[in-house]
């Protein structure tokens, strides 16, 4: 699984539809203080099912959307959809035959959100389901922030454990056999 692209709308500062490409396995993404480089990378996490406003560098889960500036409005929605090539199929289950996945997050002011997996309307779980094992998603290894790399250090060995079995792709039977247990 390969993101090949980022589009907002409405998202923290890209106020106007806004489609950030990622067409090779290298991109660097440059430019001065402030202009919005992490922020794209919070649209990510974002979408793959972030629930911790903190991570995303706010105080509230609806401080992803646009807040207003000197010359424009607020707006009422935040929208972002991530673009995956998946031709290497390891996207899991029912998704894995798709050679593109599309996964869309929406938030409005009442802080309600709303995810679609290539177009059709699914469940916060469908998304964290659909990464676990991948390395990506929440609880992935995919997105290195400062800092993360001394916490995984210094980690318990418990928590060092969950980041092998992520890596293994054991971590998506833990979790369907701890859903099982709960039932
Ligand atoms: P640096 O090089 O310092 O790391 P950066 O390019 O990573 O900067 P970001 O942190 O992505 O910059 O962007 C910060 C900008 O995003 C700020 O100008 C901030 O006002 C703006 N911003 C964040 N949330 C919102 C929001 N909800 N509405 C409008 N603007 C926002
Ligand atoms: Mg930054």
């Amino acid at each position: 699984m390969r993101l090949t692209a980022v589009k907002m709308a409405g998202f923290k500062s890209f106020v106007d539809s806004t489609i950030f490409k990622a067409p090779t396995n290298l991109t660097g993404v440059v430019g001065p203080n402030g202009c919005g480089k992490s922020n794209i990378i919070d649209a990510v996490r974002w979408v793959m099912g972030e629930g911790s406003a903190k991570v995303l560098r706010g105080e509230s889960m609806t401080d992803v959307i646009f807040a207003g500036s000197s010359s424009r409005k607020p707006v009422g929605t935040a929208t972002v959809e991530l673009i995956f090539d998946n031709a290497d199929g390891k996207a899991g289950g029912e998704y894995a035959e798709y050679s593109e996945i599309a996964i869309k997050r929406q938030v409005s002011r009442d802080g309600v959100s709303t995810y679609f997996l290539n177009g059709t309307r699914c469940r916060r779980k469908d998304v964290r389901d659909l990464f676990l094992g991948t390395g990506a998603g929440t609880t992935g290894y995919s997105i290195i922030v400062q800092g993360m790399i001394s916490e995984i250090v210094g980690s318990r060995p418990e928590d060092i454990r969950g980041h092998l079995e992520e890596a293994a792709g054991i971590s998506k039977y833990k979790e369907r056999r701890r859903e099982t247990e709960r039932r």
